[in-house]
């Protein structure tokens, strides 16, 4: 299979951790007889200080031209203080709308090895499988107006919540897709004891659970997610929302399993490219120190070649090797922890780990079977 590859670094450790996914993807194409051609763009602080503009035009076009996108992470304090518009964030928002963008799924696994590294206890953790899908492209995000403004001449301020009905129906009708492939069940959350659009939000999402009879729907409220998410994670399956409370609920479950830097995310469109990154942000406390985990990225990128490419047993081997790695004591400096056998490595370090792992024909094969 041949590729093309678009990889936005962008600021802080994104590079670190991309070259993390760039170097086991080529270990993959060496392993199984694949090609992927990388392509590199510009993205976020660093773009605003060669180009103007956190999202130059040429980027978009590269990654319009690729099959998969890959994207680091952007900002850092130096564009911090810079006008809105040029700020690198609004090189993401960008980016999602450019390649319409519109949903983003964020997988939290349980990892054996890093059960000491939740702040929750192991029994309430242990199996956790969730996939949570945000709706992207809609919402209070984007809404407008957006303003300040006055009335009854008071100082204040304005955003708009709204949502179509295709918004809604095309983001819900994936959970559901997703959900017929896996454990069966979608958690539709929103505020329907509030908000209008939550109440059309429930409204489609009873709709189109009547295409997936095989598939559970279930109601919850915002609040009450928030809560369920630490007070029994096992409950979940697929958990579907909208923009603004898929962005808070999806930080709150990707906690559950230690840190920020294992977890990976895909971004879809109804045509394609899609988009993946990690979710942790440019982490610039770490940057350069060769210090950030490159799991999220890695994993990002084994995302990327099960969804965009159907690449599955390649998929399986990333995965495998990480897991692997991880049972073998390895770890970055952020899952660390207090272990006394555990082997303290630096990014490099650990994608070197990785990558041998899924090199070694022998070691692989006794991965796959013993993670199968
Ligand atoms: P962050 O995710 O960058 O960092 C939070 C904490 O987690 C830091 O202590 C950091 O060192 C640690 N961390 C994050 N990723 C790690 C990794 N891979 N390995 C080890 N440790 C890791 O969030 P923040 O500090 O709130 O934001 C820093 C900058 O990143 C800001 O400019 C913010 O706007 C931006 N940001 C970007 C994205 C994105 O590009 N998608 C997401 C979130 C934040």
């Amino acid at each position: 299979m041949e590729k093309r590859i678009a990889v936005l670094p962008g600021d802080g450790i994104g590079k670190e951790v991309t070259n993390g996914a760039v170097a086991v993807l080529n270990a993959i194409g060496e392993r199984f007889n694949h090609q992927f051609h990388f392509s590199y763009g510009k993205i976020g602080g660093n773009a605003v200080d060669t180009d103007g503009t956190p999202l130059p035009d040429e980027t978009i076009k590269l990654c319009k031209e690729s099959d998969a996108v890959l994207l680091g992470a952007v900002g850092g304090p130096k564009w911090d203080r810079i006008e809105v518009k040029l700020r690198p964030e609004q090189g993401l928002l960008k980016i999602r709308k450019e390649l319409e963008l519109y949903a983003n799924l964020r997988p939290t696994n349980y990892y054996r090895s890093l059960a000491d590294s939740s702040p929750l206890r192991k029994e309430i953790i242990e199996g956790i499988d969730i996939l949570m899908v945000r709706e992207l492209t809609g919402g209070i995000y984007f809404g407008t107006p957006r303003e300040r403004t006055q009335r009854d001449g008071e100082d204040g301020a304005l955003d708009t919540l709204y949502y179509s009905r295709r918004e809604i129906e095309r983001v819900v009708r994936t959970a559901f897709e997703l959900a017929s492939t896996r454990n069966k069940k979608v958690t539709s959350v929103d505020k329907a004891n509030v908000l209008e659009s939550s109440r059309l939000w429930r409204e489609v999402a009873e709709e189109i659970a009547k295409e997936f009879p095989e598939v559970k729907l279930e109601h919850m409220l915002v609040d009450n997610a928030a809560m369920q998410i630490i007070k029994n994670p096992k409950q979940f399956d697929v958990v579907v929302t909208e923009n603004m409370f898929g962005d808070i609920l999806s930080d709150e479950a990707s906690v559950l399993t230690g840190s920020l830097g294992m977890q990976p995310s895909a971004s879809i469109s109804e045509s394609g490219p899609y988009l993946y990154e990690p979710i942790h942000g440019s982490a610039p406390d770490i940057e350069g120190q060769n210090l950030a985990n490159p799991i999220g990225a890695i994993l990002s990128a084994a995302m990327m070649i099960r969804v965009s490419f159907g690449l599955t047993k390649e998929a399986d081997a990333i995965e495998a090797a990480v897991n692997h790695v991880l049972d073998c004591g390895y770890r970055t400096a952020d899952i660390a922890g207090a272990g006394t056998d555990v082997k303290k490595v630096s990014t490099t370090e650990m994608i070197e780990e990785i990558k041998a792992a899924i090199l070694d024909t022998e070691a692989l094969l006794k991965i796959q079977n013993c993670y199968s």
